[in-house]
């Protein structure tokens, strides 16, 4: 039996990003791993590393849950519970912080790029200790795969240390657990810049939000920068197009290599009008199911509470062994 935990923050809209890298693979894993225990969490700790709107967030948490089902992962095959809910993932973040050094922390790339926009008066303590909350979200459950995209590959690293150390010091407690990728989709870029990953807080016209209209959609890719030449090709020098080509394959289920061929000698235009166009009719059937699904709250509290209740169980008997060890009573 392998166990499967990766999380999602409420921090924005759901990005193209998310779903493509993140959300639809684990909907997939979960039907093609018969033999795995799916654990999913939405990650509201995490958020509150960037200033949230109280309401805001709690409706978003809603809309993350409702969106995960939305996208097919089934409550019956995986567990869906809420982080803030499970104290044992604050605590043990408290106690990991204690095997983790602060120039480990301060290599963390993400927290590099974020405290960099916030500058030196938002750089909160929470934020420079998100990998430690993460390594414990991990940690708790015994994961062995953890399904994330690039940008969490270092986060997942740096738990494996930390697990390591604890192990060391007070014999083995932690599994270390493995980040598993997707080829393509690891890392969906922004649309009007391909250096950067396509992110959820980022200005509105980079990212395909998952409930954008069909108009705003179209106008986006629209929009969406190129690169110099003007073939549709995919390869390093062209980080803008095989971006795009990454998404339209994902969309119209064709490889990269066959799409190439069916815009051989495709302007950029019609390349753009055909992702905006596939990519705006598939998210609104999504967005009609979604709707359907956020309206039942009654339902959707139900799913929570018998998550947090198979989650907590695990998380608290890990809390539990790992005080003992440290003569925490
Ligand atoms: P934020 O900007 O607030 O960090 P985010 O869009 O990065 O938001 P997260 O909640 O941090 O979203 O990440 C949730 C999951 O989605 C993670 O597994 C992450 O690796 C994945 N993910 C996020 N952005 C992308 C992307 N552009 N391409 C592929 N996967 C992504
Ligand atoms: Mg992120």
């Amino acid at each position: 039996m392998k166990r499967v935990v990766s999380g999602i923050k409420p921090s924005g809209d759901l990005t193209l990003g998310n779903y493509l890298g993140a959300m639809k693979r684990w909907a997939e894993s979960q039907n093609k791993d018969k033999d795995s225990e799916n654990f999913f969490f939405i990650a509201n700790l995490h958020a509150i590393t960037v200033k949230q709107d109280p309401e805001q967030l709690k409706k978003r948490t809603l809309d993350v849950v409702a969106w995960l089902l939305t996208v097919g992962v089934d409550p019956n095959k995986s567990v869906i519970f809420i982080q803030s809910m499970i104290p044992a993932h604050s605590e043990i973040c408290w106690i990991l912080n204690n095997y983790v050094t602060m120039g480990e922390l301060g290599k963390m790339t993400q927290f590099k790029d974020k405290s960099l926009k916030s500058g030196k008066e938002g750089q909160f303590v929470g934020l420079y200790d998100y990998p430690v909350l993460m390594a414990g979200d991990v940690l708790l459950y015994d994961a062995d795969e953890i399904p994330v995209g690039v940008d969490q590959v270092q986060h997942v690293e740096l738990c494996r240390i930390i697990a390591q150390r604890f192990n060391n010091t007070h014999g083995e407690t932690f599994k270390l657990p493995k980040a598993t990728l997707s080829d393509k989709t690891a890392k969906i870029m922004s649309l009007n810049d391909p250096s950067k990953k396509m992110s959820k807080s980022d200005t509105e016209d980079s990212f395909i939000g998952l409930d954008d209209t069909p108009e705003k959609i179209i106008r986006k890719f629209k929009r969406a920068v190129t690169d110099s030449d003007n073939l549709i090709r995919y390869g390093k020098d062209k980080p803008a197009i095989s971006n795009l080509l990454v998404i339209l394959s994902e969309f119209k289920e064709k490889s990269i290599p066959e799409l190439e061929k069916e815009y051989e000698n495709a302007g950029y235009g019609q390349f753009k009008k055909d992702i905006g166009e596939i990519v705006a009719g598939n998210l609104d059937k999504l967005q009609k199911t979604f709707r359907e699904v956020r309206k039942d709250e009654e339902r959707l509290n139900n799913i929570i509470s018998e998550g947090n209740r198979k989650a907590g169980t695990l998380a608290d008997e890990k809390v539990s062994i790992v005080k003992n060890k440290l003569g925490l009573i």
